[in-house]
């Protein structure tokens, strides 16, 4: 695939594979773009400002509804590239794809809801005569840095609320999972004056310090893994930022909890794209008088998953993205198990796959809970009681989201108040998630919130403007 450059097609001789992780076969290629096509991307996006600062809100609402309808009749094809090219199961792609439309929708009502305030500016000292509003405004050049395991979904909630607030975007997806990406910003693009949408892709670290050093863009908004976003953090000056980082998701079941439904919550936050979700179940903590029954029928309800070809409708687990993700989590896996974890199920691996997998007397400094874990594993954390539950949920470096299983609406309470994470769900696993919730972490999972209106918040500036009527 090519990349799009105020509003041209751009190829390059130096290109990299995108592989399919489920038979090592080449989707496609992408081209490998330098130093000057990120300057030249950053340029087409700062020209293009006044072209899509011209529009009236009515027209942006408008191209974005559109592109929405365009995007829904390419569900299929762009469903099938995800799947290809991340190994996702084919009925989770169709699901990103059904969220991503959503996400746009709500964008495109979103443009239409961006207010300023008046501002009692006469209740100053010195104010008296004045009266004043505040207008919101756009940023400028919005730079969107993705990872590969949402490429269209986590582009979607980056691009759409920029352009609604009136933005020029560059998007830089994954190498692992480019293609998605660029077609939906080819799809957005098509809608906009050219150089409002651009794309670029190569080696992350020189397209991300370009982007991160050049004074023309103004915020980075990215989502990926701790350790990119806290270089982007030091490194990005007066720029806004907002990072959406990894998780160490706990989910807590407590003695009175449902069972049955806290064990199908967790087979789907545990396993969910082969645990690749940042805010996947990663610690099951359970209270210590039905942690038995809770692992045997957590047991059972694994062994029913079927592993295999993602593009069959009834696979439930593909391949993780590569082979090296497949060796760090066996030898997370192992280590565990050496430091005396019980493996009850699973903990098999061949070629890009790692089947589902339970441990329990997981302990919390073994290396598989104590960092984020990108695979289907299961690892259960005893807790004595609910004191001990929210310690242990706490005890992370991580705080995206977070889950409590109680038909107790005290402990509930508590766990709420007292669980330091960005969401915390009852009788829900971390996993949960719809488009237009304010999305985003605490402690080293990041900083800003995402879903569509919060987005488009963070994507303004605010403007006051005072008029001395004296
Ligand atoms: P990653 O951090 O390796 O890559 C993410 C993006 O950053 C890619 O586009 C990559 O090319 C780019 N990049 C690499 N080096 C860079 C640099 N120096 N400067 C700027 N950009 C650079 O992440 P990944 O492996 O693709 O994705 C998995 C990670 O993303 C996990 O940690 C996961 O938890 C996290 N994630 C977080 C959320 C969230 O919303 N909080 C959602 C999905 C994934």
């Amino acid at each position: 695939m090519e990349i799009l450059i105020n509003g041209k097609h751009i190829s390059k001789k130096e290109t990299m594979d995108v592989i399919n992780p489920y038979n090592n076969s080449i989707v496609d290629t992408i081209p490998i773009a330098n130093k000057e096509d990120t300057v030249n991307a950053i340029n087409s996006a700062n020209k293009a400002k006044y072209k899509i600062t011209s529009l009236s809100s009515r027209e942006i609402y408008y191209r974005l509804s559109d592109a929405c309808d365009d995007l829904k009749e390419n569900k299929d094809k762009i469903a099938k590239i995800i799947t290809q090219e991340t190994g996702k199961p084919i009925n989770g792609s169709m699901y990103e794809l059904d969220r991503s439309i959503e996400t746009l929708k709500f964008a495109a009502e979103e443009s239409k809801r961006i207010y300023g305030e008046n501002v009692p500016i006469d209740a100053g000292l010195g104010g008296e005569g004045v009266i004043a509003f505040t207008k919101k405004i756009p940023l400028g050049v919005v730079a969107a840095i993705t990872p590969f395991n949402y490429p269209v979904n986590l582009a979607i909630h980056k691009l759409a609320p920029a352009l609604a607030a009136r933005n020029t975007v560059i998007l830089k997806p994954s190498r692992e999972a480019p293609l998605s990406g660029l077609m939906l910003a080819e799809i957005l693009a098509n809608h906009f004056p050219d150089g409002v949408v651009n794309t670029i892709t190569g080696q992350g670290s020189l397209i991300g310090d370009i982007l991160l050093s050049d004074d023309n863009v103004d915020k980075i908004s990215f989502t990926g893994s701790v350790p990119v976003g806290k270089h982007i953090a030091n490194n990005s000056g007066m720029k806004k930022v907002t990072l959406e980082l990894g998780g160490n998701d706990p989910t807590v079941i407590l003695e009175d909890a449902n069972i049955d439904k806290a064990v199908s919550e967790v087979v789907n936050g545990a396993y969910l794209f082969s645990g690749q979700v940042c805010m996947g179940v990663k610690r099951v903590i359970v209270e210590k008088s039905i942690i038995d029954e809770f692992t045997d029928k957590l047991v059972k309800q694994s062994s029913k998953l079927k592993v295999g070809n993602p593009m069959d409708k009834n696979t439930d687990i593909g391949p993780l993205i590569n082979n090296k993700s497949v060796e760090k989590i066996d030898n997370a896996v192992q280590d565990a198990i050496e430091k005396g974890a019980t493996l009850e199920f699973g903990g098999k691996l061949k070629d890009n796959f790692y089947w589902p997998t339970v441990l329990s007397g997981v302990q919390e400094d073994m290396e598989l809970v104590s960092n984020e874990t990108f695979g289907p594993i299961a690892p259960i954390i005893e807790a004595k009681d609910i004191d001990e539950a929210i310690q242990i949920a706490n005890n992370t470096r991580y705080g995206l989201n977070a889950g409590v299983f109680t038909e107790n609406i005290h402990d509930a309470l508590r766990c709420v108040n007292q669980i330091e994470a960005g969401s915390v769900f009852v009788n829900k696993a971390s996993t949960f998630r719809t488009d237009n919730m304010p999305f985003g972490g605490f402690k080293n999972s990041g900083v800003g919130k995402e879903g569509v209106k919060y987005a488009v918040e963070s994507m303004c500036r605010t403007k006051l403007i005072g008029f001395n009527l004296d």
